[in-house]
């Protein structure tokens, strides 16, 4: 089969650095391909099929209805303005004009993050008023208690490896607070890929991604209270209208949850341990280069190769390392956002059969090269980092 990027003028790059809008996104799972293809030439009523969206999320999550979305993103701005509006059809089409509701989203700072974008902006899109919590690494339940007022429609908890992983409130805690002064809970649950536990926690509303873990088309999911998820459907009348998410994103997430109802789990689990066991044999022993399994972060059930990269020993920098290996006739993109710490990551989630031969050929490759190199390629950090941001700019050229 030919490859749709050679004819489109793309690279054909290999993902080890996760699910990355940057990248796509994900591998759509083979029912959602399908589903999206026969979907997208007929009519479809779609409130009914966000109904049946609705059947297949709440047997999933255990919730009592869900909805589907254009994105996890969306979702956090449709979530905050259902918690403000309610059901109130004169309220929605007012929004972001929040005057006279409840307009105030609590947050703890430390959940502050960028996924892309402003976890913060996705709520202040809404129209309501982000109220921080706590300093970015301590935030304590009196805090939360302090910063709820007659003005709070919702508060925000985001679980990610993005957020600050210490000194934060944990999210029982979170929703025993709020609910005890009346407030409803939104957990940003984007990656992960417990589809239960946050509503088993205490959220009313769990917001995922459609188009990271679950392998579905561009898209998210809002579970939780048939209440608050219908009030965030009624959202599509009105700031939701620019969000909306188009047949086949619906059909798309439900093929891909029942894709993940019957997912050998265990099976993907035992090819992703083969890639990394591959990868670290294919670095043990190798000068300056220091290869461990790292559990993830947030407790999802995968494993990274953590590449440590000492530049005397190897001849080259960690960040130097991770830009050479996506260049070239088979580019491979690393997960290298820690990079300043002198490592990146192997992820092995996002593979096609047979690419984890060619990420350890474009290691030994790269290594090897550097190793010959006369000079040490170690380049200025800092040069790098501006660099990049200047590269933004320069779309589309
Ligand atoms: C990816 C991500 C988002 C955004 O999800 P999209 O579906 O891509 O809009 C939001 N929050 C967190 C924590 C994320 O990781």
């Amino acid at each position: 089969m030919t490859d749709i990027r050679k004819t489109l003028g793309l690279r054909p790059v290999i993902n080890c650095s996760g699910t990355m809008t940057s990248l796509g996104a994900s591998i759509v799972v083979p029912h959602a391909v399908e589903t999206v293809a026969a979907v997208l030439s007929q009519w479809t009523e779609m409130s009914d099929l966000q109904r049946i969206a609705s059947r297949t999320i709440a047997r999933l999550t255990g919730a009592e209805a869900g909805c589907v979305t254009a994105s996890c993103s969306a979702a956090i701005t449709l979530a905050c303005a259902a918690a403000m509006t309610g059901k109130d059809l004169a309220a929605i089409e007012r929004l972001p004009d929040a005057s006279g509701l409840k307009d105030e989203i609590v947050i703890q700072t430390g959940h502050m993050v960028s996924y892309g974008a402003p976890v913060e902006q996705g709520i202040r899109l809404s129209g309501a008023r982000v109220v921080p919590v706590g300093q970015a690494t301590s935030a304590h339940a009196y805090q939360l208690a302090g910063a709820i007022t007659d003005k709070t429609a919702a508060a925000v908890y985001v679980i990610s490896h993005h957020v600050v992983d210490y000194g934060q409130i944990p999210l029982e805690t979170f929703c025993e607070v709020a609910h005890e002064k009346g407030v409803p809970v939104i957990v940003d649950a984007a990656s992960e890929y417990d589809l239960e536990k946050f509503l088993n926690a205490g959220a009313d509303l769990v917001l995922y991604s459609g188009h990271k873990f679950l392998g579905g088309p561009t898209s998210g999911i809002v579970a939780g209270n048939k209440d608050f998820v219908a009030a965030c459907y009624l959202q599509n009348r009105g700031v939701g209208r620019g969000m909306k998410v188009g047949k086949e994103g619906v059909a798309g997430v439900i093929a891909a949850l029942e894709a993940w109802e019957t997912r050998d789990h265990a099976g993907i689990r035992a090819r992703e341990q083969k890639a990394l066991d591959l990868w670290q044999s294919t670095l043990e022993g190798r000068a300056g280069i220091t290869a461990i399994i790292d559990p993830d972060p947030t407790d999802n059930p995968l494993d990274r190769l953590k590449v440590l990269v000492d530049p005397e020993g190897a001849n080259i920098s960690a960040w130097d390392l991770a830009d050479r290996m996506a260049q070239g006739a088979r580019p491979v993109i690393v997960r290298d956002h820690e990079v300043e710490h002198n490592y990146f990551y192997l992820d092995p989630c996002n593979l096609h059969p047979d690419e984890e031969f060619v990420v350890a050929e474009r290691l030994t490759e790269e290594l090897d090269a550097a190793r010959k190199s006369n000079t040490p390629i170690v380049s200025d950090l800092r040069l790098r980092v501006l660099a990049q941001e200047k590269a933004i700019l320069n779309w589309p050229d």
